[in-house]
């Protein structure tokens, strides 16, 4: 149960004093909250970082006061000058003054009444905001803040600055920060003493006022001492609850898997090629993977075209040789398709009974595919989501594949493995999408992972270049003349932003255009497409019907057509460098030249330019993905949003990568030896996984 201490963290922001519900759906605009949550919370302002501070420490006297800086000056409020009625436009001046000077206050279109509650004649109030000089006057117009001196504490003399939206005001939010700050517990240190010491770090709850309620510019900001503590304290959240989901997934029993090699023979004899060094070796790590007495899960990560479903195939086969099944799981039916097509034949020379389910298989053939299933008469079992569902039922599944795992969410796997009944199943991941270290671990904790660095023996490179879509004619022309060489052509139509339609307007537009340019057989695949059409057309492309095959990104991901030697992707510049890569290598895996013409509108961004220069300039994949991350730049650099990784909320701050490596050890430290957490130190950091709603984390201790 989540600590009493941390309730008031988890009321609504409208128990906070001056939040109501108009306010709290401006604060859910503004503020970000995790999945699930739909109205803000105490808790989700508190992890509302500021983005800087106003300084207001400096009160001169009226004389000394400098033009074009914030300042707080101690005034006497001497004459109010009301614009005369009828006159909307003029402004209500308030002649302030000190021993030194005199200063107006400047308001237009205000309240009457406001100011002069506000601004009492005779009265003392401090005022801070931007000092401005008007001819000869010294004036400030609408001051931030108009404190009586008895009130003084409410002026912050240094305010933190958050994001805000639309008719959220700075001054509110900052007035229900304050009062978050006061709601932060101080709870026991969680953080190993000697580390804080060295880090210079404050404890949790001084760590927390000084972001919100900071006095010391020095250390506002995401590099200051307070903020990489709560930066850490989440690092370690987030460690911690990995460390204990994989120690748990791994410490379920396991069974070893180990085959005779009988049926890999087999295959190895009936592949038309040699496997490269890399898959090799892959293959060795997971042969020894999984013949550990414990749940496998490891990441297989190769280029597009390094040959991951070989070695998918010969891992599945030591299953089999150990007399239980297999799965492989595909985003998408095309893929899973493709998937059975590739295995087929070797699946036919080594004795491996082979089949696919998807959503499309229904009724009857379902049926006796899961009843095959159920009895143990299929092997392998390639397929989709539908491998899911709940009747899917395997005699025994002792390994699953998941392929392009980007492409699922975390239960989604787990859904999968669960599958493998007692022992549950060894997971292989396999994604051609480079994930830096970094991510993996935000992703994983500590995942083993295999790598094909080499491409198979024969690929000639991808010639790539970049050209004006006003070349298109000329480009068409030297297409066509490829084409009566034998060429097969890829066409990719652009990218329109949140509108499928559009994109498959442009679609037809580029279709009809080729169609009547080159004229032949020009085939055309997009989303749209009933799974069946898909899977015509492709087919048609495959065998070499369609010479030219015009697409929306649907062929993003896996599809594997030889032949096809030229790729052509129109507005180039709306792409990210990782879809550009993926994309261009879909060719390059025959024995033709082949090349990747990337056409753009200009004027071109720097950031557009450098993409475009990278991808003439290299096919490595993982330079190509550091430069990715380098380019979409700092907060981004985590890619959560778009790769479906955690968010952190406190945690993207600089030296990041240096922090969440320390965490990393720290937790599995802290695992090594109190498992339980148990320890006193052990009880705090529980206090700390429920701080950042690693519930589930928290629960596995009880199911322990
Ligand atoms: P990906 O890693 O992108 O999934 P695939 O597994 O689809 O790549 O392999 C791409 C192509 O390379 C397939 O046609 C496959 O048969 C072929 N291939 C795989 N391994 C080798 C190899 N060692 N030598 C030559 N071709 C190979
Ligand atoms: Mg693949």
């Amino acid at each position: 149960m989540r600590p009493p201490e941390l309730l008031p963290l988890f009321a609504p922001a409208e128990a906070l004093k001056g939040i109501g519900p108009r306010l709290a759906v401006l604060l859910k605009k503004a503020v970000r909250m995790p999945p699930g949550i739909t109205a803000p919370r105490v808790l989700d302002l508190l992890w509302h970082m500021p983005t800087g501070v106003i300084d207001r420490r400096a009160e001169p006297s009226v004389a000394a006061a400098v033009p074009g800086t914030i300042a707080t000056l101690k005034v006497r409020v001497v004459k109010h000058f009301a614009p005369p009625r009828g006159n909307a436009k003029a402004p209500y001046k308030v002649r302030c003054e000190d021993e030194t000077g005199r200063i107006d206050l400047v308001f237009f279109h205000a309240e009457r009444s406001f100011v002069e509650r506000q601004l009492p004649m005779g009265e003392l109030r401090y005022i801070s905001g931007r000092i401005e000089r008007y001819g000869e006057t010294m004036q400030m117009a609408h001051p931030d803040y108009i404190v009586a001196p008895e009130a003084r504490d409410e002026l912050p003399m240094l305010e933190p600055v958050y994001p805000l939206t639309a008719g959220l005001s700075s001054k509110v939010l900052v007035k229900a920060m304050r009062q978050v700050a006061d709601r932060a517990p101080s709870p026991a240190e969680w953080q190993d003493a000697a580390w804080l010491k060295r880090r210079g770090w404050p404890d949790f709850h001084a760590a927390v006022l000084r972001v919100h309620r900071p006095t010391d510019a020095a250390d506002t900001g995401p590099g200051g001492a307070p903020w990489q503590r709560l930066a850490y304290d989440e690092l370690l959240a987030n460690q911690l609850a990995l460390g204990l989901v994989r120690e748990s997934y791994k410490a379920q029993r396991g069974r070893p898997v180990r085959g005779d090699g009988r049926i890999r023979t087999k295959i190895v004899a009936a592949l038309p090629f040699a496997l490269t060094n890399s898959q090799t070796q892959a293959l060795k790590e997971i042969a020894a993977d999984m013949g550990e007495p414990r749940r496998m899960l490891r990441l297989l990560q190769g280029d597009v075209g390094s040959g991951k479903t070989v070695v998918a195939l010969m891992a599945m086969s030591i299953a089999v040789e150990a007399g239980a099944q297999a799965a492989m799981m595909a985003p998408t039916e095309v893929l899973a398709r493709q998937h059975l097509e590739t295995i087929q034949p070797f699946a036919d020379a080594a004795g491996l009974r082979v089949a696919l389910l998807t959503g499309r298989e229904k009724g009857k053939p379902r049926a006796d595919i899961l009843e095959r299933l159920a009895a143990g008469d299929i092997d392998i079992l390639l397929g989709t989501h539908a491998l899911f569902q709940e009747d899917v039922v395997f005699r025994d599944l002792a390994f699953a594949v998941i392929d392009e795992q980007h492409r699922f969410g975390v239960h989604q796997r787990l859904a999968l493995q669960t599958k493998g009944g007692d022992g549950g199943a060894n997971m292989l991941v396999m994604t051609a999408t480079p994930i830096p270290r970094t991510l993996l671990m935000t992703h994983y904790g500590d995942l083993d992972v295999s790598k094909l660095t080499e491409k198979p023996a024969g690929r000639k490179p991808v010639t790539t270049k970049t050209l004006p879509i006003e070349s298109i004619e000329r480009l068409i022309e030297r297409i066509r003349a490829q084409l009566a060489e034998g060429a097969q052509v890829y066409w990719v139509c652009p990218l329109i932003e949140s509108s499928e339609k559009s994109e498959l307007a442009a679609a037809e537009e580029r279709h009809a255009h080729l169609k009547q340019a080159i004229g032949g057989e020009i085939g055309l695949i997009h989303g749209a497409m009933a799974a069946a059409e898909k899977d015509a057309t492709m087919e048609a492309f495959s065998k070499g019907d369609l010479k030219v095959l015009v697409a929306t990104t649907v062929i993003e991901v896996g599809v594997n057509v030889p032949n096809a030697n030229i790729m052509v992707i129109e507005h180039a510049e709306r792409y990210g460098l990782a879809q550009l890569h993926q994309l261009r290598g879909r060719v390059g895996r025959g024995s033709r030249e082949s090349f990747c013409m990337l056409l753009y509108a200009g004027p071109l961004g720097n950031t557009a330019r450098e993409r475009l220069d990278m991808m003439e300039r290299t096919e490595d994949g993982f330079e190509i993905a550091e430069k990715d991350l380098e380019l979409r730049g700092g907060g981004e650099v985590l890619g959560a949003r778009q790769s479906g990784m955690p968010e952190f909320r406190v945690a993207e701050v600089p030296g990041f990568t240096e922090l969440l490596a320390a965490a990393r050890d720290d937790a599995r430290l802290i695992l090594a030896k109190d498992p339980g957490l148990s320890s006193a130190r052990g009880q705090s950091l529980r206090f700390l996984l429920y701080l950042f709603e690693c519930d589930e984390a928290v629960r596995l201790f009880r199911a322990a």
